[in-house]
C-alpha cells in the first residue's frame, strides 16, 4: 500500500486576522459538531479508502484546536480507520491558537496527535497587536508549557518577518522566546499583503519595509537560529535535526496527498484538484481539476524551497534519467553570481542568497 498525507482543513476561527486570506469563518460548538459529522463521513466514503497507508496527518486552517480533542479524536480515528494510520510511528499535526485554554492538551495527545503548531506569530505584544492577534507572548509560552506536560514532544511555532516597525531587536526577542522554550521546529514568514484582507484595503496606510529591509529581517533570523542551532531546512522552516516537518516535506518532495474540507488541495494519481472555498462545496463533493502534477520542473520548483536542494540521484530514481542539462547549465550562471550552488552528486541547490529571491531565480531554473 502506498503512503500518502492527509490534510485537513478545519475553516473555523475565533476572528479574521486583518492579513489572513486562508478560508475561515467564526463556528459555533454546534457548527464543529456538524463539520466533524460530515468530515468523518467524506473520509469514510473517500474513494481513495483503503487503497493509501496515510504517514503524515496535518489539521490546518483555521483554528483547528477550537474543535477541541473530542471532535479532533473522532476524525483522527476516521483516517485511522479508512488510511490505516498508526499514530504511533505518524506525524499527527494540529495547528493551535495559543490563546486556547478551553482546549484540553491532555486530552488531544490522547487522541494519538502527537506535533502541534502554535501560532506565535511575534513575542512583542505591540507587533501581536498590530497583527490583529488577541493572545500575548505570556499565553503561547504557557501554551507551549502546557502542551510539554500533556506530552508533546514535537512542538512547532509560527513568526511573523518584515513587519511595520519590527526592528533587528524586536525579531531578537522573538527568536530567543522560541530557542529559550526550545521548541523542535519554527516556521517564519514575511508578512505579505493579500487581497480580500482587511490589510490590503488598508495598504497604502502601512508602513511596510521595503525590499532591503526585508532581506535584513530575513538574513538576520536565519543568522540567529543558525546561532542556536537550528537546520535551516527549508526556505522559510527550520528544525532541529530529525524534527523537520514531514508532512509538508511531502509537499516539497512533490509527494501525493489528499486534502479534506473546503479550500483543501490534493495531489493524488498525478493529478491536482481541489475543493472550492464553501461548505457548500464540501458537502456536495465538489471538485475542480487543477492540471497535473509530479513532472520534472514541478519536482524542480518544488524541491528547490529545500536547502538539499535537487540530488541528481533522487532525480534519476523519480523519473529514469538523469538531470537534463539545461537545468545544470542556468545553474552554473547562477552559481557564479552566489544564488546557486552544484552539489557533489552534480545536483544543485539554492545559498541563503539565493532563498531571498526564490521565485525568481526558481523561476529562471525552470523557465
Ligand atoms: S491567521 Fe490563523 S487565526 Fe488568524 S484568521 Fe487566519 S487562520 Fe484564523
Amino acid at each position: 500500500m502506498k503512503n500518502i498525507g492527509i490534510y485537513i482543513h478545519i475553516p473555523f476561527c475565533e476572528r479574521k486576522c486583518p492579513y489572513c486570506d486562508f478560508y475561515s469563518r467564526k463556528g459555533t460548538d454546534d457548527m464543529y459538531r456538524r463539520y466533524t459529522d460530515t468530515m468523518t463521513e467524506k473520509i469514510a466514503s473517500s474513494p481513495y479508502k483503503h487503497l493509501y497507508h496515510a504517514d503524515t496527518l496535518y489539521f490546518g486552517g483555521g483554528t483547528p484546536g477550537l474543535l477541541g480533542a473530542e471532535n479532533i479524536g473522532r476524525i483522527v480515528d476516521s483516517v485511522r480507520e479508512s488510511f490505516s494510520l498508526d499514530t504511533d510511528s505518524s506525524e499527527v499535526t494540529v495547528e493551535v491558537n495559543p490563546q486556547g485554554e478551553s482546549l484540553d492538551l491532555y486530552a488531544l495527545r490522547k487522541t494519538g496527535a502527537n506535533r502541534l503548531s502554535v501560532g506565535l506569530q511575534s513575542a512583542a505584544d505591540s507587533e501581536l497587536e498590530f497583527l490583529g492577534r488577541k493572545h500575548s507572548s505570556n499565553d503561547a509560552r504557557n501554551c507551549v508549557l502546557n502542551a510539554r506536560k500533556a506530552g508533546f514532544e514535537n512542538i512547532s511555532l509560527d513568526l511573523m518577518i518584515a513587519l511595520p516597525g519590527q526592528t533587528r531587536e524586536s525579531l531578537k526577542k522573538s527568536v530567543d522566546f522560541c530557542t529559550q522554550l526550545n521548541v523542535e521546529h519554527l516556521s517564519a514568514y514575511i508578512l505579505k499583503i493579500e487581497e480580500g484582507t482587511l490589510f490590503y484595503r488598508r495598504k497604502d496606510s502601512l508602513e511596510l519595509p521595503d525590499e532591503d529591509e526585508t532581506a535584513d529581517m530575513y538574513e538576520c533570523l536565519c543568522g540567529l537560529m543558525k546561532e542556536n542551532g537550528y537546520e535551516h531546512y527549508e526556505i522559510s522552516n527550520f528544525s532541529r535535526k530529525g524534527f523537520e516537518g514531514k508532512h509538508n516535506l511531502r509537499y516539497w518532495h512533490d509527494e501525493e496527498y489528499i486534502g479534506f474540507g473546503p479550500s483543501a488541495h490534493s495531489f493524488v494519481d498525478g493529478k491536482r484538484f481541489y475543493c472550492p472555498r464553501s461548505m457548500k462545496s464540501f458537502e456536495n463533493d465538489e471538485i475542480i481539476a487543477d492540471g497535473s502534477g509530479g513532472d520534472e520542473e514541478e519536482y524542480i520548483m518544488l524541491g528547490l524551497r529545500l536547502a538539499q536542494g535537487i540530488g541528481a540521484e533522487g532525480f534519476t530514481k523519480r523519473f529514469g534519467h538523469g538531470l537534463p542539462e539545461k537545468y545544470l547549465k542556468r545553474c552554473k550562471n547562477l552559481e557564479k553570481a552566489g544564488y546557486v550552488k552544484i552539489l557533489g552528486d552534480g545536483g544543485f541547490a539554492l545559498t541563503e542568497k539565493g532563498f531571498l529571491v526564490s521565485n525568481a531565480i526558481i523561476a529562471h531554473i525552470t523557465e
